[in-house]
Order: C-alpha cells, then structure tokens, then sequence
C-alpha cells in the first residue's frame, strides 16, 4: 500500500478542515469539457480530484462542462466515462452537466443584473476586444454599460426567447474595465448561440461562458476544493467575484495546480485532433497517443498510469515528465504481472539435422518468479524459427548467441548448435541447419556443454502467424512544439512485422505478455491476431530519488 501523498492541496485541505467552526466535508470534481478524448494530464487532474476525495471520505463529482453546444458531443461523454472507469474510479452516481444547471445559471444571471452587477451588451464580438484594452492599457467602458436594469432584464429575458440572431448581444459582468486582470474586465456572461446541444437539444440559445459556469457549478453541488490547473490562476478573481455576488449557501475553494505534461509527445486536444483528423494517426485510440483510450490500446495498465500520476506529484511547478518514466512505470507493473511467452520476431528458419521426424511437447512455466501462474504446453520439433537478429556470421566478441560452430541454448528446451549457413541468390541467410544435443534438455541436462547464451524460438508446425505492432515514440524530439510540429513526427513510430507466436500465447485469453527477450505485448482489442508492443525491455530510467520506488530488472 502507497503512503498517503503529501502537498500543498492536502495540506490545504487539512487545514479548512481543522478550522474548529468549519466544515469537516471535502467534495471535489473533476470538470472535462466533452469535446475530446482523455489524455493522461487529464489522469492527473482525475487521481488527485477522486483520489483527495477517497482519503478525505469525501466524495467526487464527474462533471462535464457542457457549455459550448458546436464543439462537444455524447461521443466523448461515452468516451470520458469509460476512461475513468477504466482507471478504477467509480462514478455511476455522480455524474453531471454544467449544462444540468441551464436555469439555475439563468436565474444566478438575472439576480446579478437586478443588482446591477451585470448588463447586456450590444457591441460585436470584434468591438468588444477592440476595447478590451492591453496588459499594459486600460479598457474603455461599453456604450451599454449603463443600460437601466429594466432594459437590461428585458433584454435577457429576449435574448433568451430566441429573439435575436447570434452575435446581437452578450450578456457583460460590470465589474472593471481598467482592472490589471483582463478577465474582469466586463467579461462576457452569455452569448447567443442558435445550435443544438448534446444534452438539452433546442431548449436554449443562449449558453453561459466557463467562467460564470464553473464556480456556480461548484457552490451549487457544494464542492469545497474545486482544484484546477495553473492557467485558472488568473481566473480565480473572477471566479470569487461571481460568487460573493450572489446568494448562494456554498462558497468553494479554488486551488491551482501545474499541468502534467509528457516528453516525446503532444497534449493539448486541439492538437491531438489534428493530429486525429489530419490522419497521421489511426484514431483517438491510436497506441501513440497519450489518450487514455490510446495507452489502453496499446497495453498501459490504468495501475501504470496511478503509479505515474503518484510520482509525478502535486506542486505548482513544471511537470514536464520524461517518456522514460512512464516506461519504468509500465515494466514496474507488468514484470510482475505479465506471463511470458516465446515470439519471434523477424523469423529466420532453423533446421534440426539430428532431430526426428516427429515432434513433442515441452511444459514452460508462464512465469519463472510466478509459479501459481501454472505451465503452458510448448510445442518443439525438427522445424523452429529463431530471430535474425540472435544470428551473425562474424560474431562480435562476446556474442551470446548464435553463430557458425557455436551453441546455444533453445529457451526452455535443447542446445543447439549451428553447423551450415544457406544462403539464398540475394545473398540473405535463407536457413540454418543445425544440429541439438538430445541430453541437453532445460531442466535435466547432463551435456556438459556451456552455450553462449539463450534464445528464443518458435517451432514452425504449430507456430502461429501474428502482426506484431512495435510502437515507439510518436515525434522524435522532446518537446515538439511550433510551426514544426508535423515534421517532428517520429517517422517509424508504428513498424508492423509478420512474426510467429507459440501457441497457447496466440490462442488464448491472457491480454498481457512479455515476449522473453524481445518485449511487453499487449493483444490487441480490436485487430485479430496483432500485438501491440507496450514498451521494449530495456529500461533507460532510474528514480532520481532513492525513495521514488524499488528498481526491478526484467
Ligand atoms: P481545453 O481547455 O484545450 O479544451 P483541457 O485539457 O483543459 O483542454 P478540459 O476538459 O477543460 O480540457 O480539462 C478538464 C480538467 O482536466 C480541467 O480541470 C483541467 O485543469 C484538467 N487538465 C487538463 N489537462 C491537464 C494536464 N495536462 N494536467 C493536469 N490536469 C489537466
Ligand atoms: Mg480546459
């Protein structure tokens, strides 16, 4: 069991929650907006928001951010929920719409305009940021500013009633127009916007804007932490603002954090939806992505993604991560987990010369460290495929494995050893004729012969074709960004080879493999008979700290 994380939000929290005339509650949530996938920042935000609310004895809303009908659809609500029930956080009871609270929001705008506190504003969009003013200039006030709240109630009300084409009028907080923070300068409440929306079809054409939305969300289903990441920062004045403004009973606590980014990769969705629509990947669910739909394709287990989340910690700094972190976190999991399985990857024919014409069964543990995991029946016989690359004619020093005249050891079955080299007309090692040492047998070898080393094989007569999908880092450069971008992509990200799986690995049900020597495998969902390759078994990565977790080599 993982201690329980520490952080300035705990610490936050621990504190509200010590105040003697305070609420003992914690209620968080997690807000996406469902105009896109999940990707693993968004698996950050989930495991603090639901992961504080389960240590607290709180609990936590999955709430989605409804408010702009053009961009968002039930395809990715669907797509949200199973994500996050993938991850292991249950939610049935507990998911809402901001767009649930349509008059709710109506009504908190009516009682700020009857304070004067907000106005209907006629000026154009254009007009608008035309006046906003700069970083360094104040902004001008609207013509309208000074509407009288009967006209301005009146106005609402029509705008509401369809009344109005788009972009007519808005609805404007008044707050400050030569405020430092641009966000309160008069922002913008509700737009018109004639579309349909997913959830409350043609009932409304006018929609409320993220910032007078979320924080009346949050006070309405009583979060106490509405934690949010660190672009919300300059947001919060506004967001306190809107909520000192009206009656509600709940007055949440906004806290920011920063971002978890990921080297080797792209996280925002607008540019993994080019990314999508552009076709230089096969989907939202394309292995090289860091959705989360795409890490479940490609084999990284909802356990990996807590453990990174974990590690990656909870400040108010660059959370940039490195892609080997993520890697050391999946090995971490499945080298445990993962049953091994013999699979070849590029198959060079191997020719027993000694062995006769007729095959038998070996029995393999699935896993060596593992033995309540059982054996799997292993088919030998005179045929085998072996990887080209565990074959060289000029051997390196310290070669450990196959070579004319030398020998090595058949996982798990005989020594070998190679005695003649075929060669096709293009020259290409076509076949190796060998010959085994039938006293050699793993497990009850009395040849006395030292192989070079240990191999992995397959034997042809029961070898099962399968696409092996070696996935590898979707841009080549760290920290792809700019007008570059698309000529960052790593060009061999996905390289598909036609390789032989034993048996009982092909054939049956377990999702997860290590192919011994070669790498993690995950069986791919929708494709028959693909593996995608999870992560290779070299592991690149070690823990800055020595408390960041116990090392574990395949
Ligand atoms: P966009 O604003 O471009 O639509 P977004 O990634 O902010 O994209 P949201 O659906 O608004 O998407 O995100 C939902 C929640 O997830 C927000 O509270 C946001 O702060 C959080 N979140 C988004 N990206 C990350 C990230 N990389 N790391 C941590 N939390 C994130
Ligand atoms: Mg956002």
């Amino acid at each position: 069991m993982a201690e329980r994380p520490t952080d300035f939000i705990r610490q936050q929290i621990d504190r509200d929650i010590a105040k003697p005339d305070g609420s003992k509650d914690v209620i968080t949530r997690f807000p996406p907006e469902p105009n896109g996938y999940l990707h693993i920042g968004h698996a950050k935000s989930i495991c603090l928001n639901f992961g504080i609310a389960e240590e607290y004895g709180g609990h936590a809303y999955l709430r989605f951010d409804d408010t702009n009908p053009l961009a968002e659809s039930d395809e990715y609500v669907d797509a949200i929920k199973r994500d996050l029930a993938w991850l292991g956080f249950d939610v049935a009871n507990r998911v809402t719409f901001a767009s649930d609270y349509f008059e709710a929001l109506y009504n908190c705008a009516l009682e700020l305009i009857r304070k004067d506190n907000a106005f209907v504003c006629s000026l154009s969009q254009d007009e608008i940021r035309a006046t906003r003013g700069t970083l360094t200039e104040p902004g001008t006030d609207s013509p309208y500013r000074n509407r009288p709240v009967e006209e301005n109630l009146d106005l609402f009300t029509r705008m509401r009633a369809g009344e109005f084409p788009d972009g007519a009028h808005v609805l404007r907080a008044r707050i400050d127009m030569a405020s430092p923070n641009l966000n309160m300068r008069d922002p913008v409440l509700y737009r018109i916007r004639h579309a349909a929306h997913h959830n409350v079809g043609k009932a409304w054409v006018i929609y409320p804007t993220y910032d007078f939305t979320h924080c009346i969300c949050d006070a309405l289903e009583n979060i106490t932490h509405s934690l949010c990441t660190l672009e919300f920062e300059d947001h919060r004045p506004l967001y306190d603002w809107v909520l000192d403004n009206l009656s509600l009973n709940a007055r949440p606590r906004q806290i920011e954090f920063s971002r978890l980014g990921l080297e080797h990769t792209v996280m925002s969705k607008r540019l993994l939806q080019q990314l999508v629509t552009d076709g230089m990947v096969e989907g939202w669910d394309d292995p090289r992505l860091p959705t989360l739909a795409g890490l479940r394709r490609r084999g990284v287990t909802p356990r990996a993604i807590r453990d990174l989340c974990r590690r990656a910690g909870v400040t108010k700094q660059d959370n940039q991560l490195e892609i080997e972190l993520l890697e050391f976190c999946v090995r971490s999991d499945l080298e445990d987990s993962a049953p091994r399985a013999l699979g070849v990857v590029k198959p060079l024919k191997v020719r027993l010369t000694n062995y006769p014409q007729s095959n038998e069964t070996l029995q393999a543990p699935w896993h060596q460290r593992e033995p309540e995991m059982g054996t799997r029946p292993l088919p030998f016989g005179p045929e085998l495929y072996i990887d080209r690359e565990d074959f060289t004619f000029s051997p390196p020093p310290k070669w450990k494995r196959l070579s004319p005249g030398s020998h090595v050891r058949l996982r798990y079955a005989y020594i070998i050893r190679c005695d003649e080299v075929v060669t096709g007309a293009d020259g290409e090692v076509s076949e190796l004729l060998c010959t085994y040492l039938p006293d050699s047998r793993s497990g009850s070898d009395t040849s006395r012969v030292k192989p070079a080393g240990v191999i992995h094989w397959v034997a042809a007569h029961a070898a099962e074709p399968v696409q092996m999908r070696l996935y590898d880092r979707l841009f080549r450069v760290r920290d792809p960004k700019g007008a570059s971008l698309m000529d960052d992509l790593n060009p061999a990200s996905l390289v598909t080879a036609s390789g032989f799986l034993e048996p009982a690995a092909a054939t049956g049900e377990q999702s997860h493999f290590q192919f011994e020597r070669v790498g993690y495998f995950h069986r791919d969902p929708v494709l028959p008979r693909t593996f995608n390759r999870v992560v290779s078994l070299r592991d690149s990565w070690r823990p800055r700290q020595a408390s960041a977790g116990s090392r574990k080599t395949p």
